[in-house]
């Protein structure tokens, strides 16, 4: 058994000491699955590196004990900790394309892992890491032990790093966001292969998620944290079937659907306060729908509300007088944006190849079609969702879009925006049509320069494409873009690397909407953000379409999120598209074999009675 009890950890940071884990206390058991579920910068990932003694140079373990079968292993010398490392406790972590090492073949990576953890060597060792590059859905297997992690794609890398930690057969698996980097076909294939592995050998894991589908099809319990404590922790039927702390409610309520598809999404306020803050009170008072007028000043404790299911909420304990609040009502989506029946971006015969290095006397291919000939039309006011397995094109097609690729490939077809062919557009023409056409990149710690503050990336545009504005007009936009992406405005005297995942992402979609382009290519831009910042983010999406009229080319591999955004999709697959039409009928009734799989592997809450709370 792996046992947590009363961990708290404090980390230095420039706003003062941070206590990111608060009095945390949980039990894993062999052969179960507990989620640890929460909004980002909630200490769901500080858990999982306290547990494993791998907190960054900042970070401190300041009380409790983490019991593995009732070794503390706050006491192990560090040689000890580092054999149960990748060992006994394995790990995934969330950002493939830093956890691998870039210098190293993936081979030698697996190899090392196993000749380190299992009696494997040599000739054996190396067929066995040739086994779990299959096991883990990385086509050409043989192929890929020679590659470095460079020459694959961040599902690829992502698979790797599941296949490294799997190697060496632990007995417990931390795995953080092991599948947000996937499409849904392999997300399917590597949570039933952690599934199988934990009906084989007992495996116990701890799945930090924040896709609550994903949640619902694995967990036996699930633990909600919020600002460093747990709040609710249950079985997850019960969880999801009637969930009690008004955290839990609000950020099932959030989650997008083609129900709600006509309506905002019931984003929860504000955001998780900053951890440097002492409380006197509840955490999440500032925030909470149901708050009383004694929860700014009593703490909450976890308190068992039935038998195994904790609330950390004065609601059950000391139930009061509702606080008197302003009734925000929801803003109602502003009717009727500009929807032009003629097409602003006119996609023709898009073709993007790029070169292979092969040997001058191999008979190999030579080169690669990363898009083979797609043609698809989008409306102002419009969102068209490209949808498809990772490796199909997707992302190749929206960067060679906004003119990303012209050095890196050779890039064919016309681009027609506003009747304009951008590839035929040079200088100060080109200029402006980049900022008529804008990107939010999927990975959001990749996408920003960890050396500028964020009011110099939000400046840099500006300052390239909207050379009328001045300082002071500069400045206001800022102001305005922070706002309307639920910053603080603080926000832009810090450095990236000061803020979540989820808070980075806001920042790049900031950037994006800066210079007020037309249409926005959004390469998953919410495949990194929980689920209520990512309500936040589509509410917004969706009302600056409404008001402005902008046009999206959504690239997601999240179906919920189609539903509730997508006017049209395409689904791709080997870079051409196989089926296109309008969203409700491409969804409810797909033609092609293709589509109906993808649509099958698509996790869904299972038990809906909890959306309805
Ligand atoms: Fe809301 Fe009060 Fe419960 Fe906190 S203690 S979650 S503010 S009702």
């Amino acid at each position: 058994m792996l046992e947590i009890e009363q961990l708290s950890v404090e980390l230095d940071a420039e706003a003062g000491l941070v206590r990111a884990i608060d009095g945390l206390t949980l039990t894993l058991r062999r052969g179960e699955t507990l989620a640890l579920v929460g909004e980002s910068g909630c200490g769901k990932s500080m858990t999982a590196l306290a547990l494993m003694r791998l907190l960054p140079v900042n970070g401190r373990i300041l009380s409790g004990a983490v019991r593995l079968d009732g070794q503390d292993l706050l006491d192990l010398p560090e040689h000890r900790m580092r054999a149960l490392r990748g060992g006994r406790l394995a790990m995934i972590f969330q950002e493939p394309a830093t956890s691998l090492n870039p210098v190293m073949r993936v081979g030698d990576q697996l190899v090392e892992a196993i000749e380190a953890h299992t009696p494997l060597r040599g000739a054996v060792a190396r067929a066995k890491a040739l086994d779990w590059l299959a096991r883990v859905g990385i086509p050409s297997p043989e192929r890929r032990l020679g590659d470095y992690p460079f020459q694959l794609s961040g599902g690829q890398k992502q698979r790797v790093m599941i296949a490294i930690a799997l190697a060496a057969e632990p007995d417990y698996l931390i795995a953080d966001e092991p599948t947000t980097a996937l499409d849904v076909t392999i997300q399917a294939q590597i949570l039933d292969l952690i599934c199988d592995l934990q009906r084989e050998r007992q495996l116990g894991v701890l799945l930090i998620t924040h896709d609550l589908a994903v949640v619902s099809g694995m967990a036996h319990r699930v633990a909600l944290m919020y600002a460093g404590q747990i709040v609710e922790q249950a079985a997850a039927a019960q969880f999801f079937a009637a969930p009690r702390h008004p955290y839990a409610r609000l950020l099932l309520q959030a989650l997008p659907d083609a129900q709600r598809r006509d309506q905002p999404l019931a984003a929860i306020a504000g955001t998780v306060p900053p951890l440097w803050l002492r409380f006197e009170g509840c955490r999440f008072e500032a925030r909470c729908d149901r708050a009383m007028t004694h929860c700014a000043s009593q703490p909450p404790q976890l308190a068992d509300t039935a038998p195994d299911h904790g609330v950390r909420c004065l609601l059950y304990s000391q139930p009061g007088a509702a606080r008197p609040r302003e009734v925000v009502e929801p803003r109602p989506v502003p009717p009727g944006g500009r929807v032009d029946a003629s097409p602003l971006l006119d996609v023709r015969d898009l073709r993007v190849r790029y070169a292979l290095k092969t040997p001058w006397f191999s008979s190999g291919p030579r080169h690669f079609d990363a898009v083979a000939g797609v043609s698809y039309q989008l409306q102002a006011g419009r969102t068209l969702a490209l949808v498809g397995e990772s490796g199909c094109g997707k992302t190749t097609s929206g960067k060679a879009i906004v003119q990303l690729l012209r050095r890196q490939a050779q890039v064919s077809g016309q681009v027609l925006l506003d009747g304009q062919d951008l590839f035929r557009l040079h200088g100060p023409e080109l200029v402006r049509a980049r900022r008529e056409l804008q990107i939010i990149f999927q990975d959001p710690f990749a996408s920003l320069n960890p050396r500028m503050r964020v009011a110099e990336v939000l400046e840099e545009g500006l300052m390239a494409l909207r050379p009328d504005l001045d300082a002071a007009a500069r400045r206001a936009r800022l102001h305005e873009l922070v706002d309307q992406v639920g910053l603080r405005r603080d926000a832009l005297q810090r450095w990236p690397h000061e803020f979540s995942g989820g808070q980075r992402q806001r920042i790049a979609i900031a950037r994006a909407l800066a210079v007020e382009p037309r249409v926005i290519v959004c390469d998953e831009p919410t495949s990194a953000l929980d689920v209520s910042v990512q309500a936040q983010i589509l509410n917004l999406l969706r009302e600056l379409q409404r008001s402005r009229g902008l046009a999206y080319l959504f690239i997601t591999h999240n179906i919920g999120v189609v539903e509730y955004i997508a006017d049209e999709v395409a689904v791709m697959q080997s870079g051409r598209i196989v089926e296109q039409g309008a969203c409700d009928m491409l969804l409810g009734a797909p033609r092609e074999a293709y589509t109906r799989e993808l649509l099958a592997a698509v996790p869904r809450l299972r038990a809906a009675a909890g959306l309805m709370m």
